[in-house]
């Protein structure tokens, strides 16, 4: 049975735990805000192990690559796009070596960093070549399932789910950031959950949900997980909230929503329906043994 499989069949029986954020963690071992982690896969590749090795420990199954921003349109803007499959095969190998088998390795694709046609001066044939180019890489490096994260653009999402599975991915996980808006939760291009996933199903995901809100507390994710669960067509669902919202204090970026609250509104995103819930920015390795217990292995 493949990684992937495993992984299928341990969704069907039990929640799983996911890990925490990888950028605010990198950040805090001297990462400027700014500069591309991806890098690091290669330059500081000990760092990049440390952040891994201390969700496993902390019990997350599932290991990030530190590949957000690895597309060709992103390194671009770093002068890096030739590195694309350098530096996600790099991550993908420094998480498969911190997993082991105690983990599954999700290859990280974040958004390309544009606006699509016609909003944008995307071609949509450019994009998805870039997307098909990272998951092959990061399948390349070890990766077990490909996630694609943090999108807003429903038509983006879908081209990156299409080019996973096209590059040869068995299980693609896919997320959008919603924030609150006057008529309910949306994405930044004011998609609501029902339609946003519905384009995700039909693009061939097998996990969907959420990750990276925008101003949602963990109640509003608690509420959204409701949402995405009856938007969701019977697949799996997926949360990963941010520790609260960023504050500037003194010069460092701090986010305030503890451990403890993570760990108290764990069995509530349970109850509602997530089948995987993890943490996204400025969620450490603490927040996640605190919502360790929530989950048999
Ligand atoms: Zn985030």
């Amino acid at each position: 049975m493949t990684r992937a499989a495993q992984f299928r069949e341990t969704l069907d029986r039990r929640p799983i735990l996911g890990d925490g954020a990888t950028g605010t963690q990198l950040q805090q071992l001297g990462l400027a805000p700014g500069q591309g982690g991806e890098f690091w896969n290669v330059d500081h590749p000990d760092r990049v192990r440390q952040v891994h090795r201390a969700y496993a420990e902390a019990g997350a199954e599932l290991l990030t690559t530190n590949t957000f921003g690895g597309t060709s349109c992103v390194l671009a803007g770093h002068g890096a796009a030739h590195r694309v499959r350098e530096l996600s095969v790099a991550g993908a190998r420094l998480a498969r070596d911190c997993a082991g088998d105690r983990a599954w390795v999700l290859g990280d694709i974040g958004p390309f960093g544009g606006m699509l046609e016609p909003l944008g001066d995307a071609a949509e044939d450019e994009v998805a070549l870039a997307f098909r180019e990272q998951a092959a890489a990061l399948l390349e490096g070890g990766a077990d399932l490909i996630l694609v994260e943090t999108m807003s653009d429903p038509a983006e999402a879908v081209l990156a789910v299409r080019a996973a599975k096209a590059a040869g991915a068995e299980c693609v996980i896919a997320t959008y950031s919603f924030q609150q808006s006057s008529a309910g939760y949306r994405t930044m291009m004011g998609t609501a959950a029902g339609p946003a996933l519905a384009a995700l199903v039909a693009a061939g995901a097998d996990v969907v949900g959420a990750n990276c809100g925008t101003e949602l507390s963990l109640d509003d994710y608690v509420r959204l997980t409701a949402e995405l669960v009856a938007a969701a067509a019977g697949r799996p669902v997926i949360v990963q909230p941010n520790a609260g919202s960023p504050r500037l204090v003194d010069g460092a970026i701090c986010y305030d929503e503890s451990a403890a609250q993570f760990a108290a509104a764990t069995p509530r995103l349970l109850a509602a329906g997530a089948r995987i819930v993890g943490g996204c920015c400025g969620s450490t390795p603490a927040h996640i043994a605190a919502m360790a217990p929530h989950f048999s292995r």
